[in-house]
Parts: C-alpha cells; structure tokens; sequence
C-alpha cells in the first residue's frame, strides 16, 4: 500500500486498523505483535486507541520502572530538550558527568562508558574483556556465557547469547565463546582456564523465563575468574537499577563484578545504555578504542538522573522488595493449583504453569486489561513499574485467576 503521511497521522490521529496496515507494508516483521495500538501512558496504567485501560505489569519489558511519563521524568526532559539535545562526546556535557558520578555511586564501580542499548553495552564489556586479556596474552580471548542467556542482538552479543533460535540463523558466529549450564561452578571450574578473558553471566536470566543464580555460583564464578585472571561480567540489563529490590540483583549474593551493564530502565524510556567497570577493567579503553555518537547525550543522561532519584525519594527499592514479595506469595497462593514454581525476587517474577497455557493467560488477561508477557507456552513473566502497589497486584492477581480457572 502507498502511505501518505498526512497531517492526522503525524498528530496521532491515525486509526489503529490503519496503524496496523502501515506496520505491516512497512515495519521490517521482526516483531510478532500483539494487536493493540497504545497512545497513552500514566503510572502503571495504559490506554489504547479506544480509550480502554490496562495495568501494565511488563513496563516496557522492564523498561518502565518509575511507570509511564512520571512527571519528574516529563519535566527533566521537557526543560532539557528546550536547552540542549545533543552535542557530540567530542565536548564535555554537564548531565553526562553528573549521571556518571551517580552511576558510581550507586554502583560501587569507578567508570562508565555510555551508550544506547543494552546490546551495546554488552559490547563494550566484551571489547573491554578482549582488550584487557590481550594485554595479558595474545591467546587470553575467549568468553564463557550461561545457556539460556540474552545480552542482545549484535552479532557478538548474540554469540554471546547461548539460545540456538537466536545464533542460528547468523552463523558463522564470533569466535571465542564457550558456554556452562548456569549454577553449575564444577562445569564453569572446567572451561575457564589461562585463555579466558571474560566470563559474563546475569545474576538473574530474565528472558529465558526468570532463573536465578545461587550466590554460591556466583562467588564460586568470582574465586574462578580470579584464579584464571579473567574478568567477572555481570549483564544486569534487565535486572538492574532496583528491579529486584537493590540496586544491583547481584548484591544480594556479596559478589562484585569487574564490569557491570545496564540499559533497559536507565532511561525511564530514552535510549541510553551503560558499561561500569572497578580497577584495571576502568582503564582499558583509551580514545579511539570505542564510542558511539549518540551516546550520554544530554537529553538521555538527563532522563537518567531524574530516574535515580525518583527511585530514591519514592523509596522504590523497598517498595519493589515488599510488594514483588506480596506478589509472589499471592500468586502461590492463590493461583496454587495452576503454578508449578514462582522464581525471581522483588519485581521481576516468572511463573511456571503447570499446563501450557501461557499465550491464552497473556490474551485473555489484555482482554481483561491487564498486561502480561509470556516465555514459551508455559511460563509466566512479570517486570511490573516498581512504582505497584499491593492493591494493584490483588487487581492482577484476580484477572489472573479468572483466565486460568
Ligand atoms: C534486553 C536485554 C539485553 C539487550 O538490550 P537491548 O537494549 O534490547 O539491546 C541484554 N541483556 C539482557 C539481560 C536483557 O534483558
């Protein structure tokens, strides 16, 4: 079909039967979407092109921490889009060393390299690792990742993302890359050795469906690394900036990485990823090694900053701690005879069905106005705002049990 942009679908005006028609003629079909036009976002809530609401609990998948257009957000980018968009990181710009000296601090780790996505992210972690084991020898260049990870699309990031349905239609592959079965340290003892530059694991495998690393495995993944002099990367893209009820998923087990990455909901939404690094891994990049044009500009730095400290005055780490707490157990409880096993901590929460009805549970509870997103046929997944409250997940939890029964 021929498009012609008029003046009513820039105004948003447009219908959702004819967004549809657009995205299908135009939009590369690398999305199986689920039909539903959205134009209207406000805490946890949404709206569609017919005025319906919905309680969000996948926030952008996990995107939405601090909700849809929080006004501290909305005021933080409106004033600094009137005074500066973006420059070049040929300059220094206030909001990015701002955000960065925040970056640290909440993370504990001495640099940070920005970008605009967690794949490149990961990215950099990976450029960093080789770079840094290189120095070491010429042969210290291999990574190890879990099986069931995601760390992105780029072609490194999806070698280092061991699901078959996401490398096999690019092969060849990056070379380099070994993978263990999570939480198994005797498996991850038998790859790492004296080549090792990097081994990169999420403290918390939230794609695959919510599987979460032992704090045993991780401290025995931090003793491994040490002894091959390997560095320890953890991916908290998805876990990160108080998903789980810290900061950081990864505290809870004591470990400390050397490189750390996080995206998702740095931004509050904006574009912007993040690659922290502590020690000898901090100084490796020197210029010229990476960059990226877009990246810590203005506009996205600011976004972060007003993100952390919404997340800090509104108390949201707790309020995720307390609340995915509350979430869980209502969902052992009162969902018992349809749950097999609820993983997670705080608010990223997977729920194992016991029958494969995942993708009926998601479409019946849109049709009931409540958001969820399914892994496969038969697991459940939760990334809510960390902004819900306990009245919120009574509402999900009762549409929940309406489509199961
Ligand atoms: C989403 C995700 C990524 C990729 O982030 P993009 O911004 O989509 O590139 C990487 N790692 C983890 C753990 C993720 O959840």
């Amino acid at each position: 079909m021929s498009a012609v942009l008029t003046e009513s679908s820039l105004e948003n005006e447009i219908s959702a039967e004819a967004v549809k028609a657009l995205d299908a003629a135009h939009v590369m079909h690398t999305y199986a979407r689920l039909p539903v036009v959205f134009t209207k976002g406000q805490g946890q809530w949404l709206w569609d092109t017919n005025g319906k609401r919905y309680l969000d609990f996948l926030g952008g998948i996990a995107v939405n921490a601090v909700g849809h257009c929080h006004p501290r957000v909305v005021a933080a980018i409106q004033h600094q889009a009137a005074e500066l968009i973006h420059t070049s990181n040929i300059y220094y710009t206030a909001p990015q060393a701002n955000l960065a000296n925040n970056l640290c601090r909440i993370s504990g780790l001495d640099r940070v390299f920005f970008c605009n996505s967690g794949a490149e992210a990961n990215e950099a972690a990976l450029k960093i690792s080789r770079k840094h084991g290189r120095s070491i020898s010429p042969n210290k260049t291999n990574f190890v990742t879990a099986h069931r990870s995601f760390h992105g699309r780029t072609m490194a990031t999806v070698t280092a993302t061991a699901q078959a349905k996401y490398q096999d239609p690019f092969r060849p592959l990056i070379p380099g890359f070994q993978y263990v079965n999570l939480n198994d340290a005797d498996a991850l003892r038998a790859v790492v050795d004296e080549n090792t530059c990097a081994v990169l694991l999420e403290p918390l495998q939230g794609e695959a469906g919510v599987f979460a690393a032992s704090s045993d495995y991780l401290k025995s993944a931090r003793e491994i690394c040490d002894e091959a002099g390997a560095l320890l990367v953890f991916d908290e893209v998805q876990t990160g900036m108080g998903r789980t009820g810290d900061w950081w998923a990864h505290q809870n087990s004591g470990v400390t990485p050397d490189i750390m990455t996080s995206a998702k909901a740095l931004g509050g939404g904006l574009p912007i990823g993040a690659c922290m690094a502590r020690g000898a891994a901090a100084e490796v990049f020197v210029p010229g090694d990476h960059g990226s044009t877009f990246a810590g500009n203005p506009l996205a730095t600011t976004a972060a900053l007003a993100v952390i400290e919404t997340i800090e005055t509104e108390g949201l780490l707790s309020n995720a701690a307390e609340v995915g707490d509350y979430f869980a157990h209502q969902i052992r409880t009162v969902l018992a005879d349809d749950v097999l096993e609820v993983r997670g901590r705080g608010l990223i929460i997977g729920v194992q069905l016991r029958l494969p009805i995942a993708k009926k549970v998601l479409m019946e509870s849109m049709d009931r106005g409540l958001i969820v997103n399914a892994v496969g046929d038969s697991i459940l997944r939760f990334l809510p705002p960390l902004i819900i409250t306990k009245g919120d997940v009574d509402q999900a939890i009762s549409v929940l049990k309406e489509v199961t029964a």
